[in-house]
This record gives structure tokens, C-alpha cells and sequence, in this order.
């Protein structure tokens, strides 16, 4: 598989049968919007799929639970940061639930890693690569040559722009603190320059590089923590260890609204649970999987319903085929088509994790199995079509709700009206059963007349990712 790494501007294979991935996780102080849970569910997705493939994957996915935003959180609610953190920490696990995404092999929380982030900072003091003022460290920009390389930011205009916001304590306006001095009411950990607590950026340095070791195979996270975040990340960890911090960088692009980044400061956010309910787990998948991660993707009302009546669609085929009795043969020219699209979709992961392309192979089987009943072709092929289909699609968390049953009763009620129907229609009673057509469709049971004779389905109302 060969992945766009921004860090090399070019498509690298992946070549490790264990893939060790970072993928920078949420800030506990409120709940995820919508435009968070992309990078959630596509780097998700890429480790599903590439567990599929026989790769083992630790996804180690961080929790920023020591943060200026938490703090203020707090301090608006009067109760202490860990209990704002805690809260959405949970809140943020139920989200991933309702999301669709597994939970990542790891899951370290930042405030459990500062004995060994103040350890980290030692040696980049004692490399001569951070310095100390008043209780705060600073990374000396300055001592890392290869600084600007993960954005492409060349560090005389990133000079020009930092000097308009001045810190005096700072020797370069580039520099960035390691460690911040502990202030009255924050949350403060003892350290060799006092007490304090860990910056960002080292945070998740050190989470990774513990659990993971260097170099990690993959780096993720939004391109909005291309800079400074993973540059910084980057300077420190290379600089510690003069070895490569992580081979492929990924980012995937904004959500966007209107053209504008979705974002909590702009208020222009719906929370993630929100969308779920109304539009169903899938739906909010199919969104973000239908289109290539890497592109901004504008989030609208229309959009969501638009993925939501894909989905329906896919499971209007899945569970008609899936209804036929297994009679006939495959068709050998169908076996073929489905052979080919089979291939289709592993060749559009294979290339850059093309979600897209392979959601598009997945319509595909739909389009050809359409096109086989028009033309009159067996159930069993409908059938292997159907199988097939939510076979590849498993690894996306896509199209793996059974069928609604009805049981017992119910299920020898639709049967009894099944029958009054067809016995009506064979007296050319229609309005009669026409009727009771209409009035099972408004009760959730369709009626589908086929070759085959008339089979009914039950639509599901709320569709959940398996
Ligand atoms: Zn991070």
C-alpha cells in the first residue's frame, strides 16, 4: 500500500507487517464536533482495512487532558480541571461509539506521562537544544537546522511573522515552551525548574515515542497541526534522538462550512452525537469515507441527507438479494464483473487510501447486480453480489446491518396478507390489493414483485455501523 506523506511530498509505501500509528487525539474539555470526528473515523478506517489485509496496527491515539482550554473550562464551572477532563474523556469514548470507530489500541492520557515528559526535557536542556527562563523551557528553534521541513515554511518568514507577537522571555520568537511555570489554580506537577506542567507539543512526543519507539510507521492528525504542532514535534523528537521521528506523515483536510473551517472559536459547529442521531452512524461514515481525506469537504444539511439516501440505497439491494431463495448458477460473465470490482477496491486503498474510488467499486457491485436482474439473471448471483459487497465494506464500518426481522406473529401476519394479495390480484381485484400494498408501505413493510414471485422487506430505521 503506498500512502501521501506530507513530510516527503510523495507517495511512500507502506512496508512493515506491524504498522505503528500516532494519530493525535481530542482535548478533553468539551464535546467533539463534527469536523474532529474526521480524522477519527478515516485513520480508523485505514487500520481496519489494513488489519484486513493480514498487518498488524497499534493506534496509539492520544487524550490532551492538560490544557489552557480545560483549565478555563473549569474555572467557568468552579469545579477542578481533572474533573472537566474526566467527564469528556468519557463523553469522547461514547462518541467514538456512536461514530462507529473502534477504540484505539492506546489511549494515554498526557497528565500520566510528565514524570517521563519532564525526564524528555532534561535531555534536550542538557543536549543544549532547550534552555530555561524563570521557571519555563524553551526549544531553541535555532539549534535544529531541518526546522520547516514537515511544512515547508521557510524560517525567515516565519521569523518576520512571529516578531509581531513578542514574548521577551523567548531568545528567538520561533522558540516554543517545553514546559510552562506553574501559575496559581492550574494543575502542576513537580520538575527540576519547578512546579509546572508540560506543553503540547512535547506531550504528545513523548506518548508516542514510549509506546510506539522511533521511527513510527505513521503520523497522523488534521492539516490544520502541520504547523506548529508536528513541526515542533518533529524538532523535539529529532533532536533528542538524532533518529527519524515518524517515516509518513498523513493529514487529512478540514471540514469545512460555507467555505470556512469548522471551529468551535467561529461557532459554526454541530457536535458530533447531534449529526449521529439525525442522520445515523452510517450516513456521517459514508460522508467522510465517499470522499478523498486528504480534500477540504464542505459539511451541509444536503450533503448528509444525500449520504444518508446512499445508504439506504445499498441497503434496499443488500437485503432484497439477501431475501432470494440461493437457485440457479452464477453467471460466468457476472462472476467476472464482481472478480473485477473485488479488485477495483483494493486497488483504490492500495493507492493513497482512495476511500472514494473503493466506495465508488462498492456502487458498482450494486449498478451490476441491477443490470443482471433486468436481464433476468439468477437470484444466486444477486446473492454473491450481496456477500461480496459487505465482505469489502467491512473494514469501512459500512453495510453490515442484518435486515430487520419481523418474528413470530407479525412475520405470519405479512405472510397471510402476502397471500390475500396475490389471490386478489389473480381475480384483477388490484385497488384491493393495491391497498394493502400502500398500507404495509406505511407500516415499514415493502412489497417487491419479481420474477421469483413477491418478497417483502422491513426498512430498518436506524442503521448502525457493525
Ligand atoms: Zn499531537
Amino acid at each position: 500500500m503506498q500512502l501521501y506523506s506530507t513530510l516527503s511530498r510523495r507517495l511512500e509505501e507502506l512496508l512493515t507487517d506491524t504498522v505503528r500509528m500516532y494519530v493525535c487525539g481530542p482535548t478533553v474539555y468539551d464535546l467533539i464536533h463534527i469536523g474532529n470526528a474526521r480524522p477519527f473515523i478515516v485513520f480508523d478506517a485505514l487500520r481496519r482495512y489494513l488489519e484486513s489485509q493480514g498487518k498488524k496496527v497499534i493506534h496509539v491515539q492520544n487524550i490532551t487532558d492538560v490544557d489552557d482550554k480545560i483549565i478555563n473550562r473549569a474555572r467557568e464551572e468552579g469545579v477542578p480541571p481533572s474533573q472537566v477532563a474526566a467527564r469528556y474523556t468519557e463523553e469522547y469514548f461514547r462518541d467514538l461509539e456512536g461514530l462507529g470507530v473502534n477504540p484505539p489500541t492506546h489511549s494515554p492520557k498526557a497528565t500520566e506521562y510528565v514524570p517521563k515528559m519532564v525526564e524528555f526535557i532534561e535531555k534536550l536542556v542538557e543536549k543544549g537544544h532547550a534552555y530555561v527562563v524563570e521557571g519555563d523551557v524553551y526549544f531553541s528553534v535555532a539549534t535544529f537546522p531541518e526546522y520547516g521541513k514537515l511544512s515547508g515554511k521557510v524560517l525567515e518568514e516565519l521569523e518576520a511573522g512571529a516578531r509581531i507577537a513578542v514574548d521577551e522571555k523567548k531568545r528567538d520568537p520561533l522558540d516554543f515552551a517545553l514546559w510552562k511555570a506553574g501559575r496559581p489554580g492550574e494543575p502542576k506537577w513537580p520538575s527540576p525548574w519547578g512546579e509546572g506542567r508540560p506543553g503540547w507539543h512535547t506531550e504528545c512526543v513523548v506518548m508516542a515515542m514510549d509506546i510506539l519507539g522511533v521511527p513510527l510507521d505513521i503520523h497522523a492528525g488534521g492539516n490544520d497541526l502541520i504547523f506548529p504542532h508536528h513541526e515542533n514535534e518533529i524538532a523535539q523528537a529529532e533532536a533528542a534522538t538524532g533518529e527519524e521521528f515518524a517515516r509518513i506523515w498523513l493529514h487529512n483536510g478540514m471540514l469545512t462550512v460555507r467555505g470556512e473551517k469548522m471551529a468551535k472559536s467561529l461557532g459554526n459547529f454541530s457536535y458530533a452525537r447531534d449529526v449521529v442521531a439525525e442522520y445515523g452512524t452510517e450516513a456521517v461514515r459514508y460522508f467522510y469515507l465517499s470522499r478523498a481525506y486528504r480534500k477540504p469537504l464542505d459539511f451541509s444539511e444536503a450533503a448528509l441527507r444525500e449520504a444518508k439516501r446512499a445508504v439506504e440505497g445499498v441497503y434496499g439491494f443488500l437485503w432484497e438479494a439477501e431475501a432470494l431463495p440461493e437457485e440457479g448458477e452464477i453467471p460466468e460473465a457476472f462472476s467476472l464483473e464482481l472478480s473485477s470490482l473485488e479488485e477495483k477496491f483494493h486497488a483504490r486503498l492500495s493507492d493513497d487510501f482512495d476511500t472514494a474510488g473503493a466506495i465508488g467499486a462498492l456502487q458498482e457491485i450494486v449498478g451490476a447486480a441491477h443490470r443482471l436482474r433486468q436481464a433476468g439473471g439468477g437470484p444466486t448471483g444477486l446473492r454473491a453480489a450481496a456477500a461480496l459487497l459487505r465482505r469489502l465494506a467491512q473494514p469501512l464500518g459500512l453495510f453490515q446491518t442484518a435486515p430487520p426481522q419481523a418474528k413470530g406473529l407479525a412475520e405470519e401476519l405479512i405472510q397471510l396478507l402476502v397471500e390475500l394479495r396475490a389471490a386478489l390480484r389473480r381475480e384483477r381485484n388490484f385497488a384491493l390489493a393495491d391497498h394493502i400494498r400502500t398500507r404495509l408501505a406505511e407500516l415499514g413493510v415493502e412489497l417487491r414483485d419479481g420474477p421469483e414471485g413477491t418478497i417483502w422487506l422491513l426498512r430498518g430505521r436506524n442503521q448502525k455501523a457493525g
